[in-house]
């Protein structure tokens, strides 16, 4: 079988074209060694099947992006049989950079002018014979949307697959053609491949071509001493890429007519106007945080209108599905909830049914109670509880999508890059953080759009300190439970508190990371935006598709198994004696569950927390539970509270209701133990900065490199560790704030050394 690569600028269509090229064939995996997306498919339409593959979008050939690098190897190493160039047809100009690179290899090229309805409904021409001519190889033109002579391209490129094709470039004209002329040579007198592509980059002084043939670099460096007092300059990449820009626009500019000229200062003023908004150096920020908070509020928001806030209420007279697992999906205190919100309740709703049958099932079946508290609770009750989440990840990563599709994140991302670069992060980096307040997993995915791999490290880190949906529980009802237990007011002030304190810690370390054991180049941002487009339904699908199979596959695994010991330590005593199910017992204050090997665990390492201010300090009797709480909370960070209010009824709330939102279960418990406002709002702070739920973490594992998740997991410990024991002291004892302080600005100098010791040995 034939093998063809898809290669072009990032935005280009690619994707298009491999969707409609490939349909159901298409598979999505990662490239060995990195995370960068691999699609390979097959082309059944024609006579002849062919493979294809996607290569990653790009902008060169240069080895500055691991995207290049695949792309590049993939070339000149796997030879594929025809390489298809995809220019984006509306900027042709700038995709033109990439194809003359590509022209210098010895491979078959075919350009597909893609994008062609867009040129044809703008009136103008583009006139592919001109191109053709000119490139020396075919140029068909193609729309990847609406599949328009998609099998022309293709039955051109196999035809033209079957030739041999030697390598030629624009630089002809160059001053440097000598140079490039005479490496060639030496390149075949090595025989290597590729001969005049390797050249090329040998003079431009790209770093793997002088790794691999250091011999050669002496041609160049003679030829730049006998250059050197010349007008150009001894800068060869930049010269090379100024003479391919010069040729592009004095060659190929005129295959281009445009309808007429007022025509073309229209339609940019148009696209010119929506960029003077949307990027505006006021304006770009707060619209893309209105967006933000618009998104977020239809997948997460719990009162679609306001409707509480507001004091209106249209009664719960409209609950549907009374007395059904699905009762209140809609409507809830009132208030008609958010599209996600419903969404999630239906689908939260069927699994509990599902829970329920097999729980009857297995009643009928005269199961064992140990055995059906084990399915229902431990396997199926855990594995629900994160598939639970699906519907909202889902949704994010739509609503993510569309904006990368239509191109305004490449905007956002400019938007921030202005303000953090100096401070080594990318703008990039703010998409998946920004996802983190959604969930962590596909925020955890997402930053495979970074290039720098420290940096997606340090992101990857960061991300849980975005507080998710299922931490939210948390920070509501232990605000609640303090307000309620002070007598105070700002439940909602702290809760937010926490968001921003998040936040904070996240920014605050990410900077740190990105000074000490994380330093790395900030990639230079691409500058010229793609041009806007509307989203298409079906390559947002396949996309979505992904996503679900990545979560299904990479968290199950873990979960399942974590879920399950978790259930045993909670469910036996070190005797092995059978605790049965908790929630039933708890009524009645059963002993047994302060014997459970979970309970005594959180003996154990109560004393841990002493320093946090949850500790040995409020007692054995009732202190455990916050420990204990903690751990639940690494299956799903929602059995944190679950745990609390379970725990509380057990210790004697006989009034409180374990249904509830954990507010009355968490006063009771404060008042029970003392524990103290600080030590309160200390807990939060731990179990949103400390190690995120299972999913979080075996997504995690899949995106870090081998061997580098324990020091993510360290990390978090310890970030949560120090910032809580500095909450709860500070709030204690006002005073510690200056010991705080000091060891504060001895770790920023000793940073600010001990960079400056290692800037002078790599100059060494
Ligand atoms: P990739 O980054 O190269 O993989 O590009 P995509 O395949 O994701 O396409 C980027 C955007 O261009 C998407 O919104 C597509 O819907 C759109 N697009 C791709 N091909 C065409 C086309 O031929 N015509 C039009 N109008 N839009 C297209
Ligand atoms: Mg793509």
């Amino acid at each position: 079988m034939k093998r063809f690569a898809l290669a072009g600028n990032p935005n280009c269509g690619k994707t298009t074209l491999f969707n409609s090229l490939t349909g159901s064939t298409a598979h999505v995996g990662n490239w060995p060694g990195v995370t960068v997306d691999k699609r390979e498919g097959i082309y059944k339409k024609g006579e002849e099947k062919v493979y294809i593959v996607d290569l990653p979008g790009i902008y060169s050939l240069s080895p500055y992006t691991p995207e290049e690098v695949i792309s590049r190897n993939y070339i000149l190493d796997e030879k594929p049989d025809c390489v298809i160039n995809i220019i984006d047809a509306t900027n042709l100009e700038r995709n033109l950079y990439l194809t003359t690179q590509i022209l210098e290899m010895d491979v078959p090229v075919i350009v597909a002018l893609n994008m062609m309805d867009i040129v044809e409904k703008n009136g103008d021409k583009i006139d592919a014979k001109i191109l053709e001519k000119r490139l020396g190889v075919p140029v068909i033109s193609i729309s990847a949307l609406k599949e328009t002579n998609l099998n022309e391209l293709m039955s051109a490129a196999i035809k033209f697959s079957e030739k041999k094709r030697k390598g030629n470039t624009v630089l002809e004209d160059s001053n440097l053609i000598h140079l490039i002329k005479d490496v060639e040579i030496a390149f075949k007198g090595k025989e290597v491949e590729n001969p005049l592509f390797h050249a090329i980059k040998l003079v431009e002084n790209d770093e793997l071509e002088v790794k691999d043939h250091p011999d050669l670099v002496k041609i160049v460096n003679d030829y730049k001493e006998s250059f050197k007092d010349d007008v150009f300059g001894d800068d060869f990449e930049a010269l090379v890429a100024d003479a391919r820009y010069k040729y592009i626009s004095k060659n190929f500019a005129i295959a281009l007519t445009r309808k007429n000229e007022s025509g073309k200062s229209k339609r940019l003023s148009l696209s010119d106007k929506i960029d003077r908004v949307l990027t505006n150096k006021w304006a770009g920020i707060p619209i893309f945080l209105v967006i933000l908070l618009i998104f977020f509020h239809l997948i997460f928001g719990e009162d679609l209108f306001y409707m509480n806030a507001m004091g209106l209420n249209v009664g719960n007279g409209y609950t549907t599905f009374a007395g059904t697992p699905f009762a209140g999906a809609f409507v809830n205190e009132g208030a008609i909830m958010s599209p996600g919100v419903m969404i999630t309740n239906l689908f939260v709703g069927c699994l509990d049914w599902i829970n329920g049958l097999v729980g009857q099932g297995l009643e009928l079946a005269k199961a064992e109670a140990w055995a059906q508290s084990f399915i229902c609770d431990g396997v199926l009750g855990g594995l629900f509880a994160i598939l639970g989440f699906l519907p909202q990840i889902l949704m994010l990563f739509l609503f993510f999508s569309i904006l990368e599709d239509t191109g305004y994140m490449a905007r956002v991302a400019f938007i921030l890059d202005r303000i953090f670069r100096r401070f080594g992060v990318s703008g990039r980096a703010f998409m998946p953080m920004i996802m983190g307040f959604g969930c962590s997993v596909p925020a955890m995915i997402n930053t495979r759009t970074l290039a720098d791999e420290k940096e997606r490290v340090a992101t990857i880190r960061v991300i849980p300190f975005f507080s998710c949906g299922a931490k939210l529980p948390i920070l509501t009802a232990v605000a609640g439970g303090l307000a309620n237990v002070l007598g105070i007011g700002y439940a909602d002030l702290i809760t937010v508190g926490m968001y921003v304190l998040g936040m904070a810690v996240a920014i605050g370390s990410l900077i740190i990371m990105r000074n000490t054991t994380m330093r790395g180049e900030v990639p230079p941002f691409i500058m010229e935006l793609p041009t806007y487009h509307l989203p298409q339904f079906k390559a947002l699908m396949i996309h979505l598709w992904d996503k679900t199979k990545h979560f299904v596959k990479k968290a199950f695994t873990i979960i399942l198994l974590s879920t399950i010991i978790i259930w045993l330590f909670q469910h036996l005593t070190w005797d092995w004696q059978f605790i049965e199910n908790w929630e039933d017992i708890a009524e009645g204050g059963n002993q047994l569950i302060g014997q459970s090997i979970l309970a005594s665990l959180g003996k154990f390492i109560q004393p841990i927390f002493t320093p946090l201010g949850f500790g040995s300090q409020l007692g054995v009797s009732v202190g455990w539970v916050f420990a204990v709480a903690a751990i639940t909370g690494l299956v799903a960070k929602e059995n944190c509270i679950g745990t609390i209010s379970v725990l509380a009824v057990s210790l004697g709330a006989t009034a409180v209701s374990i249904d509830g939102d954990g507010v009355d279960a968490m006063q009771f418990l404060i008042n029970e133990s003392g524990l103290s406002t600080a030590g309160a709002i200390s807990f939060i702070a731990f179990n949103m900065l400390t190690i995120p739920c299972f999913a979080a973490v075996a997504t995690a594992k899949g995106e870090l490199r081998k061997g580098t998740l324990k020091w993510t997991l360290l990390f978090w410990l310890v970030t949560s560790y120090i910032v809580s024991s500095a909450i709860y002291t500070i709030g204690e004892w006002w005073w510690t704030l200056f010991i705080w302080l000091v060891v504060l600005a001895l770790a920023i100098i000793f940073i600010y050394f001990f960079n400056k010791y290692k800037d002078s040995k790599v100059l060494k």
